[in-house]
């Protein structure tokens, strides 16, 4: 089964193709076919597509809105020239997953969209206003390019983070703002918090019950998921992705009060603060450079600059009391899983938020930790650590693909 995999936000649109089927996905045998990236939608949009295994093809091209990108996505597949050979045309294109931001309490799993479906996640853009109606639009594009036959499927980022007990996902305001707007932690990444637990569990081959892990999913947006008997019970991120650790341009927790205090003395609107909480903070608040964690560890090597150090040690310590937080809320854990952009590839910045947590077990060895980058995956801890460490590079894609494959045959996961 070809698999369209489809993440569109509100001005790009990220895609994937995967061949995958029940049997591929129990001999992990899944296939990627294509993959691309199409920014700048609305104008003069830039596009980068990639056939596996082939060159990157960048063009720019007239796209309108959603539906003109996903329309020249699904036509550059069907071109001899784009080289993605098992793609003739849309007939060999089987199913189509969506990534979808917010499923609110209303969606625990992945869902076969029907027109119920749809307005569910319509019901939740009120959780989400910025990203559930890209995500709705993607699917209306979805469905009249390629008919109301085509199998589409919802994967929520918030689904995985269903199991959380009230203790979690409650905020301690009046009760009835629950009640009346569902006001609490849904958290976010649930996607990848999942795949990794999935790839760890697979590593050490041992049953979803055994799996006692704290992830840490590391990139722009980051967020950290204790993981007990396989179900997330607790999650850094909160009704939006603002909560939690330091990310690239978001503050992450802070003090309430702040809000009102910046707009009396700034006189800015509660929309604006909102904003400067969402885009101008972060490791870009701090450093005044940049939220690229990349550049921000040349220029603290290079220049040595006071900021931009400050800005990493911000980072790092955030993330450090949340793997301290999650051990004593979770009664402990196995391992510690480091993911996205920055988990994947920064050892310094692995190693700098394991410093200090030896008291709990954790010893990092070095060579280990230096040797995981670009793609690789394994144990960066002692081999007898009590609590132990991994790099897992993250897989929404394929794990976007696979649910739709499975919610087309009706396989619970
Ligand atoms: P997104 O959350 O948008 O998917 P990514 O997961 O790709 O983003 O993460 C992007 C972040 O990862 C950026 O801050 C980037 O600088 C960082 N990153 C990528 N490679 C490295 C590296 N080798 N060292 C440090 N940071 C890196």
């Amino acid at each position: 089964m070809n698999v369209l995999v489809l993440n569109c936000g509100s001005s790009s649109i990220k895609f994937q193709i995967i061949a995958t089927d029940l049997e591929q996905i129990a001999q992990n045998a899944d296939q990627r076919l294509a993959r691309g990236i199409i920014e700048r939608i609305g104008g003069e949009a830039v596009c980068s597509l990639q056939a596996e295994g082939k060159a990157k093809q960048r063009s720019t091209a007239q796209l309108r809105d959603i539906r003109a990108a996903v329309d020249f996505i699904i036509r550059w597949a069907c071109t001899q020239e784009s080289g993605v050979d098992a793609i003739q045309s849309i007939s060999d294109i089987h199913a189509v997953g969506h990534r979808v931001v917010h499923g609110g309490e209303r969606f625990q799993q992945s869902m076969l969209i029907s027109d119920e479906v749809l307005h569910g996640i319509d019901d939740c853009i009120d959780l989400a206003p910025l990203h559930n109606p890209a995500n709705i639009r993607g699917i209306l594009a979805t469905r009249e390019l390629l008919g109301a036959g085509m199998p589409q499927v919802a994967v929520f980022d918030t689904a995985f983070h269903q199991t959380l007990p009230e203790q979690a996902y409650l905020y301690a305001l009046p009760y009835q703002f629950y009640r009346r707007y569902k006001v609490r932690r849904y958290g976010f990444h649930g996607t990848s918090h999942r795949y990794v637990a999935y790839r760890y569990r697979n590593l050490l081959n041992i049953p979803r019950e055994q799996v006692n892990i704290i992830t840490l999913h590391l990139g722009n947006g980051c967020s950290a998921t204790a993981i007990k008997a396989g179900d997330s019970v607790d999650t850094s991120m909160g009704m939006t992705p603002l909560e939690g650790l330091v990310m690239g341009t978001r503050s992450g927790d802070i003090d309430a009060s702040i809000i009102d205090f910046l707009m009396s003395k700034e006189g800015l609107t509660a929309q604006e603060i909102e904003g400067l909480l969402n885009k101008q903070s972060g490791l870009l608040g701090i450093s005044g450079l940049t939220n690229d964690m990349r550049e921000l560890l040349d220029e603290a090597r290079e220049n040595n600059d006071r900021r931009a150090l400050l800005a990493i040690e911000l980072f790092c310590y955030r993330a450090r009391k949340y793997i301290g937080a999650y051990l004593a809320a979770m009664g402990g854990a196995d391992a510690v899983i480091f993911t996205g952009g920055i988990g994947e590839n920064s050892a310094e910045i692995r190693a700098r938020i394991c410093r200090g947590l030896e008291w709990s077990g954790l010893q990092l060895v070095e060579a280990a930790n230096a040797s995981m980058t670009n793609g690789n995956e394994g144990l960066i801890s002692a081999a007898d650590s009590r609590l132990k460490a991994y790099v897992i590079p993250t897989d929404e894609e394929l794990l976007i693909a696979r649910d739709t494959v499975r919610c087309v045959n009706k396989v619970q996961r």
